[in-house]
């Protein structure tokens, strides 16, 4: 039972494996420094996400179990992550409809204390006129559609292009120039 599965499968791989390194290693070459020695950006970062988590346990290990003190080694080893590898190594993200939706209340909060604040203070009055509101309901929800249309334009055309561009991206192990590269 144990004989079987593990030996081909591990003959296969490490052939293929060979096989493909072979063939990257021709075609792609840092435009600085044209060395060969170049690396998937997307697999660095994998790698490097592992390596911090890791060290992170180890940190965690090492401070003995202490709460808060666990907290702040872990809240440490994500900040100093995020400096570690340059954001170029870091994937394109989606813009998030629930931040679209949480801000846009939030200035819509502030623009109609805005729009009421100068209204009382022009006029002296202590209501809004129909007028006003109306245009500015009008206002907000035409820049709420904006936003959410951005968002998803977003998502849906600027977001896989940059995905596809950073899945082609390579980074030189020797000066860390990160270029794309055409896999043949
Ligand atoms: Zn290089």
């Amino acid at each position: 039972m144990r004989r079987e599965p593990v030996a081909p499968n591990a003959l296969s791989d490490s052939h293929t494996e060979v096989g493909l390194q072979r063939g990257d290693k021709m075609d792609l070459r840092c435009p600085k420094c044209n060395s060969t020695d170049l690396k998937k950006v997307s697999l660095a970062y994998q790698e490097g996400l592992s390596q911090t988590q890791g060290r992170t346990r180890l940190r965690a290990v090492a401070v003995g179990g202490g709460g808060p003190d666990l907290v702040m080694g872990r809240a440490t080893t994500r900040g100093s992550q995020q400096s570690a590898f340059s954001k170029q190594l870091s994937p394109p993200v989606k813009w998030s409809y629930l931040k679209v939706i949480g801000w846009s209340v939030l200035v819509f909060l502030f623009a109609g204390w805005l729009v009421f604040y100068v209204n009382t203070v022009t006029t002296n009055a202590t209501t809004v006129s129909s007028a006003s509101l109306t245009f500015f309901a009008l206002i907000s929800g035409a820049i709420f559609a904006l936003l959410l249309f951005l968002a998803w334009r977003h998502n849906h055309s600027i977001y896989q292009a940059q995905y596809a561009q950073w899945d082609k991206s390579f980074i030189c192990a020797r000066c860390g120039t990160v270029s794309q590269q055409v896999l043949h």
